[in-house]
């Protein structure tokens, strides 16, 4: 064996880094010859990398930083990125049902807790494209309405500091960029626009969706059919997949039933690696660093802008060009640049300010509101197993849904919104082990699931500053730091441990707790009712149960997929963390660009959003920041 973290050649670890840019690319400014020197001179050590100042630290390579990630590079800007986790292994066990949700081998063992300081296992994923690697890839944009104040049976659903209105462009840059299939029907013109004519919730479209909807398998069709014929409003799940249906052996998504929660083997579904980071990592002005786990920002004395970042370099690191993290695992190394974007996801943007508190910032960096790591979202959702006597033979499920009671009830006595329905994209016997009686045999099971239709429903949960993100020093930790059923180390590298050069121990410092008590319940069991009812009434379930094996143990608090909230975004720097720019209202250079600046979660899919948000950003950066 070589030295501990060996140079690695590019070539021998992804050949497809060379893919080709999605576009023209941008011109790049030259560098000065000193760094000229650095890049030509391979491998490249990490202390080369120190020397050279960026123009922005990215770290996070998910939905929103991958998406920035895309954009500065293409601008020609001189970027590092951070990035915690390896690339994903395109491996046989990524479209494997019991690796994925019962061993857990693409989630984190890292270990958090919940309100009462009970272990709780997040269903993370720390890769390059971040959770966008699992995701389901249902790309909506926010209603309208949705950025403005909303009363909940529940309370308030409160403004975001930018309208709609602001973020269409936006959301057309988003759709063509993550390569969404859609449609709008008949495309009614409305102001600014079109609107669609399956659903009434639709806001305008400056565009059409760049490539068209997918269409139903049997089973699907038959239940929109007799939806409809009740008179509920259906319209196409907008998708982020490379299928075309009118030339399928020439598209790369085979519409395979292990989608949504897995990542995709043949690289397929449009996720952050594959659409925004490989698609830069050819040019010569960004640098990507994964293994390397951001742990701290360091302010200048004054306490006013970021100087450097702390990173622990965990194992072989992967980027652009070669380069060779330091020799002693778990080595905290630190970097420069003009600014700085945190886009490690909503709990783990606010861990990384609350673990930088200084003798300026004693709460946490950015944190003079006491708002950072509060108002906590990810959706009031549960799977819902619809059963019937009907077989179910479709492979693919996610092409439609409804948004009916998005915005009302039917009940004009309860006059609040409740949700969004949609089917879960993938389901198998394997994800009801969790669930079923003890003993079940696994016939039974799988007689079950090929007369199932999963559906996915969602409410919105409300922002309130006690379900939060906070760090502990003192935590008693009861089990062994690891996860049952993952044989052989993580396919991450990851230890769990917060701190990679130390044990975890009962006084481990940093454990994460995130607590958090559901609100807005009662029109999450109304959209549950209203869901149950109109399928009975179509003749399309015998029998509905509640499946929240989907994310294994979701319910309560593991599954974190739609988690958003944190640092939110406002003009008040008293009751905000971020201005409508995305900037810390306390640092001059700081922005963060992920899920966490989100005011409310709304009940769509929020990667949209977050992609939208960081191009938004991403040009803002460019014109006023980095010009
Ligand atoms: C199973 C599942 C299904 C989903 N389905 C959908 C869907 O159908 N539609 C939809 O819109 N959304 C879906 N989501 C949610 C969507 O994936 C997320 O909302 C989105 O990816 C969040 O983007 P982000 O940039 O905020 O964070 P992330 O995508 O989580 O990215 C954060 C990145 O930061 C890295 N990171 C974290 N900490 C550090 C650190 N200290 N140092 C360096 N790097 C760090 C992480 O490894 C990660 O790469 C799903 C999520 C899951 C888990
Ligand atoms: S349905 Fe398509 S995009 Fe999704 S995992 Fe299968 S091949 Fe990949």
């Amino acid at each position: 064996m070589g030295p501990q973290f060996p140079c690695l050649r590019r070539k021998n670890r992804l050949p497809d880094h060379r893919a080709k840019p999605l576009e023209a690319t941008a011109a790049i400014p030259s560098l000065n010859t000193r760094e000229w020197q650095l890049r030509s001179t391979k491998p490249l050590c990490y202390r080369s990398r120190m020397l050279i100042r960026y123009d922005a630290i990215i770290i996070g390579t998910g939905a929103g930083g991958g998406t920035l990630a895309f954009h500065l590079a293409r601008a020609g800007k001189r970027i590092l990125i951070f990035e915690r986790g390896p690339f994903m292994p395109q491996e046989k066990l990524n479209w494997d049902t019991s690796a994925v949700f019962l061993d857990n081998r693409y989630h984190t063992k890292e270990i958090w807790q919940d309100k009462d300081g009970k272990e709780l296992h997040p269903q993370q994923s720390y890769f390059v494209g971040g959770q966008t690697k699992v995701f389901g890839a249902a790309m909506f944009r926010m209603r309208a309405e949705d950025f403005g104040v909303i009363r909940h049976q529940g309370g308030i659903s409160p403004a975001w500091p930018i309208s709609y209105s602001e973020m269409e462009p936006f959301y057309t840059r988003a759709e063509d960029l993550f390569h969404v299939h859609g449609d709008l029907g008949s495309a009614p013109a409305v102001p600014g626009g079109y609107g669609s004519s399956f659903d009434p919730t639709e806001p305008f479209h400056s565009r059409k969706y760049p490539f068209p909807a997918l269409a139903n398998e049997p089973r699907m069709q038959s239940i929109e059919d007799s939806v409809r014929k009740l008179g509920i409003h259906t319209f196409p799940i907008p998708l982020g997949l490379k299928r075309d249906e009118a030339a399928p052996l020439e598209s790369k998504c085979v519409r395979c039933d292990t989608c949504d929660g897995y990542p995709c083997l043949v690289h397929a579904k449009s996720d952050a690696d594959i659409n925004c980071i490989r698609q830069i990592l050819h040019l010569p002005n960004v640098t990507l660093m994964t293994n390397s786990r951001v742990t701290r920002l360091l302010t200048n004395p004054n306490g006013t802008e970021v100087a450097r970042v702390e990173v622990i370099h965990s194992g072989p690191g992967v980027g652009s060009e070669d380069f060779a993290p330091p020799a002693s695992g778990g080595r905290t190394v630190s970097y420069s640049a003009d600014l700085f974007c945190l886009c490690a996801g909503a709990v783990n943007s606010a861990v990384i300010l609350l673990a930088s508190a200084n003798d300026k910032h004693p709460n946490g960096l950015a944190n003079s509101s006491d708002q950072v790591g509060r108002n906590f979202m990810y959706h009031q959702a549960d799977a819902l197993l619809a059963i019937s006597r009907e077989r179910n033979e479709d492979s693919y499920t996610k092409t439609w849904g409804t948004n009916d009671f998005y915005l009302r009830d039917t009940d004009p006595n309860y006059p609040y919104p409740l949700g969004q329905v949609q089917p879960v994209g993938s389901f198998h016997s394997e994800m009801m082990k969790g669930d079923a009686p003890p003993l079940t045999p696994g016939f039974v099971l799988e007689t079950m699931k090929h007369h199932a239709v999963p559906w996915w429903l969602t409410t919105e949960d409300l922002p309130d500053p006690d379900n939060r993100v906070t760090l502990h020093n003192t935590t008693p930790l009861a089990v062994q730091n690891a996860q049952p059923g993952l044989g052989g180390p993580h396919p991450s590298g990851d230890t769990g441990h917060t701190n990679e050069s130390e044990q975890v121990s009962d006084n481990a410092p940093y454990r994460i707790q995130l607590s958090y008590t559901p609100n807005n319940v009662e029109s999450f069991e109304r959209l549950k009712d209203r869901w149950i009812d109109i399928l009975k009434r179509a003749g399309h379930a015998t029998t509905s149960v509640p499946l929240h094996a989907y994310f294994k143990k979701r319910i309560p608090i593991e599954g974190v997929g739609h988690q958003n909230g944190t640092c939110r975004m406002g003009r008040d720097r008293t009751s905000s963390v971020l201005d409508p720019n995305c900037k810390a209202h306390d640092l001059d250079n700081l922005y963060l660009v992920d899920a966490s600046c989100f005011v409310s979660a709304s009940a769509v899919n929020p990667s949209l959003t977050i992609i939208a948000n960081a191009i938004r950003i991403a040009d803002h950066l460019v014109s006023e920041r980095l010009k």
